[in-house]
């Protein structure tokens, strides 16, 4: 009998081990992606635009024979299975609160169909999947470096070699409940989103690897901090949804020892170490990490939240906090460096919490990612696990003017600033005549700072000592 390929988060068919354990029972199989409701609705239009075109691309890799089906895939998947009488379901595991949740549901649903089938899940979208790594007193990793260092010693295998050809690919035609590309596109919001997403699927991302490694890998040691020079790899959408497997480019990295592809490989390994985290206290995707931290004194009333629309539309007049939230709306992508003092910056200067923020990159970011986005907010925030220490406040001003010293970074996305040469634009506040609208003016000026950082810094001190 056949099987059933069940894509959620691995939109791709090289290096794809669900592949070969499918045809370690049988020739041929059926690509199933389910449209879940459940997922869709708190997922960022941007983000469900770029699953659109991933879809699309894994589509055309099959040669047009994914199909796609809306609903619940505890009700969805075993209807399938049991349609083309397959004798198993194949799966990439998923360790996020929901995901893990939905495939028990599903496993559980299969198991009591008329005609049972196996849920098999064959790796995961991580090099090292959550929960293989145990302290020595067989606890879970709390803290980065030493995860890190036994991931690494860990290692991964090698890329799996699979592609469209790994199976004979059954035809959906005719299924019943199979919702056309174009439908379905239309349904994740292809033509109304309110950005050019990135181009999606699997040669995408294998092209944007090439790049990268041919051109900024070496240099990522010292570049990566620098938004304005922009030479990160910006594969995080297509690792998001498993476009591109992490084991497949550490391969590529195999015998590299220079600081750019150590930092790079060490970048990975954060990703592996949050999904760990979350899989072991998923209760850290809306609570804090630290729980000291839930006392907390936080700012709110109409004052504060003013303060988050000027946040998020990139109005708090210190520039290098503004670029970043304009590029976070122009390109639902922003600088790893410049996510973390934009975050430091609604926490620590505007004293909201940090899942507030969270929630708000959610909604825009193409890449957002439960246990990167929720933990990368709480080591800002001082909350997490490892994080940074509460009493480290990024100096907005400070931080712009060391990583991108020419300011080069803000004169692309702030055009009211664009006129002000070199270094000056850190500090638009001391050029006479320059910025005198206040919080609330849309003339379209560019606004003073609402908050002055010194004063706000000293009261997020204050508040966190008190814990
Ligand atoms: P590169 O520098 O090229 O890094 C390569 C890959 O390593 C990334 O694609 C990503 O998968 C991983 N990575 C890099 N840095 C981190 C990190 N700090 N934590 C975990 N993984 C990392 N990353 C997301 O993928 N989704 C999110 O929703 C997300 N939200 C964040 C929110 C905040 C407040 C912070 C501080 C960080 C967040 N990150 C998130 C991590 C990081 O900013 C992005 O992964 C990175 O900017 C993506 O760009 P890149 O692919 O060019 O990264």
């Amino acid at each position: 009998s056949p099987a059933l390929v069940w894509f959620r988060r691995d939109l791709r068919l090289s290096d794809l081990p669900t592949l070969l354990a499918a045809r370690d029972r049988t020739d041929a199989a059926l690509a199933v992606f389910v449209l879940d409701e459940t997922l869709l609705a708190p997922s960022g239009r941007r983000r469900t635009a770029f699953l659109a075109g991933c879809l699309r691309a894994l589509d055309a890799d099959l040669g047009g024979r994914l199909l796609i089906v809306a609903g619940r895939p505890a009700q969805v998947i075993p209807r399938v299975a049991a349609g083309i009488g397959a004798g198993s379901v194949h799966v990439s595991a998923d360790f996020g609160p929901y995901g893990s949740t939905r495939d028990a549901q599903t496993e559980q649903a299969l198991a009591a169909a008329a005609r049972p089938v196996p849920l098999v899940r064959t790796g995961s979208s991580y090099a090292v999947s959550p929960d293989r790594l145990r302290t020595q007193a067989g606890r879970p990793y709390k803290v980065f470096t030493p995860y890190r260092r036994a991931w690494l010693e860990h290692g991964w295998p090698r890329p799996a070699d699979t592609g469209p050809d790994s199976l004979a690919w059954l035809d959906p035609a005719g299924f019943d409940g199979r919702l056309e590309l174009d439908l379905a596109a239309e349904m994740l919001g292809e033509s109304t989103v309110d950005i050019p997403v990135p181009p999606a699927g699997e040669a995408a991302a294998r092209a944007r690897w090439s790049v990268f490694r041919d051109d900024d890998l070496l240099g990522y040691h010292d570049d990566r901090d620098r938004p304005d020079l922009d030479r990160t790899s910006r594969l995080s959408p297509y690792l998001k949804f498993g476009c591109l497997h992490p084991r497949t480019v550490l391969a590529d990295l195999r015998g590299r020892t220079d600081p750019g592809a150590e930092s790079w490989r060490s970048e990975l390994a954060w990703r592996d170490f949050y999904a760990d985290v979350l899989h072991h206290r998923p209760e850290t995707a809306r609570g804090n990490a630290d729980t000291k931290f839930d006392a907390l004194e936080y700012d709110t009333g109409p004052a504060a939240d003013e303060a988050f629309a000027a946040w998020c539309s990139g109005r708090t007049g210190y520039p290098i906090v503004d670029a970043g939230m304009r590029q976070l709306r122009a390109q639902g992508w922003m600088h790893n460096r410049v996510r973390m003092i934009t975050a430091s910056f609604l926490t620590k200067d505007l004293h909201l919490p940090w899942w507030r923020g969270a929630r708000y990159f959610m909604t825009q970011l193409v890449d957002g990612d439960l246990p990167s986005n929720q933990h990368g907010w709480q080591w800002t925030a001082g909350s997490g696990t490892d994080a940074a220490p509460y009493f480290r406040v990024f100096n907005p001003t400070a931080q712009g003017e060391r990583f991108d010293p020419e300011g080069d970074y803000i004169r692309r996305w702030i055009p009211e600033l664009r006129h002000l040469p070199g270094k000056q634009i850190h500090r638009p506040w001391r050029l006479p005549g320059a910025g005198q609208p206040a919080l609330g003016d849309d003339s379209g000026a560019y606004p003073q700072p609402i908050v002055d950082h010194a004063d706000e810094r000293r009261i997020a001190l204050e508040r966190y000592r008190r814990l």
